[in-house]
């Protein structure tokens, strides 16, 4: 089973995670919780320069995103599925979309089929969505922000307003959660998500 969390800077999406991954290994899952960019060693190097380096051209920086996707799937997420472990992920495919195919303005089509051939067309069984008006999400980060969380305000309202686009075209991959509530509130909507796959 592979499941995904997706939404902007400081939605929570770290800690449900974990939250999720209790709970199920609780019942007996063996769970892999991994994140992007940056779930592999090489993923590590791919995230400083992305979040701490040199500037890039958004087609760069569209590429190291991909090449960190190819290589945690094909060497922490496949893996784990194949021997039949539950996998969440912090990001995936629908957040380059969302980055760098629509507030980059790369192109929606353009950069899934670059992460679809990524990814070997892997996709999640369960997106969960979490939504936040972004000035929410950066009051909560009280750390200095990187390179990225760092970009305006209209480019954070692009990626939420993209997001909510993907969820409604999919509605059967997606659940949308209203990050605004208390992380209880939260771990219970994601239950139920979660709850309803089976
Ligand atoms: O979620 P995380 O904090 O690891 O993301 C690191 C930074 O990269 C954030 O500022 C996020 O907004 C940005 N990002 C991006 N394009 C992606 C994924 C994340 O610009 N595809
Ligand atoms: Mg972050």
């Amino acid at each position: 089973l592979f499941i995904s969390f997706e939404g902007g800077d400081g939605t929570g999406k770290t800690t449900q995670i974990a939250r999720l991954a209790e709970h199920l290994r609780a019942e007996g899952a063996e769970v892999v919780t991994t994140r992007e960019p940056g779930g592999t060693e090489l993923g590590r190097e791919i995230r400083q320069a992305l979040l701490h380096g040199e500037d890039l051209s958004p087609r760069t920086e569209a590429l190291l995103y991909s090449a960190d996707r190819a290589h945690h799937v094909a060497t922490v997420i496949r893996p784990a599925l194949d021997r039949g472990a539950t996998v969440i992920t912090d990001r995936f495919v629908d957040s380059s979309v969302a980055y760098q195919g629509s507030a980059r303005e790369l192109g929606i089509d353009e950069i899934r089929s670059l992460n679809d051939w990524a990814v070997g067309g892997l996709v999640p069984d369960l997106t969960f969505l979490l939504d936040l008006d972004p000035a929410v999400g950066a009051a909560r980060l009280n750390r200095e922000k990187d390179r990225l969380e760092s970009a305006g305000d209209d480019f954070h309202r692009q990626v939420r307003q993209t997001f909510l686009e993907m969820a409604e075209a999919e509605p059967d991959r997606f659940v949308v959660i209203d990050a605004s509530r208390s992380i209880d509130e939260i771990a219970a909507d994601v239950r139920a998500g979660y709850e309803r796959l089976r």
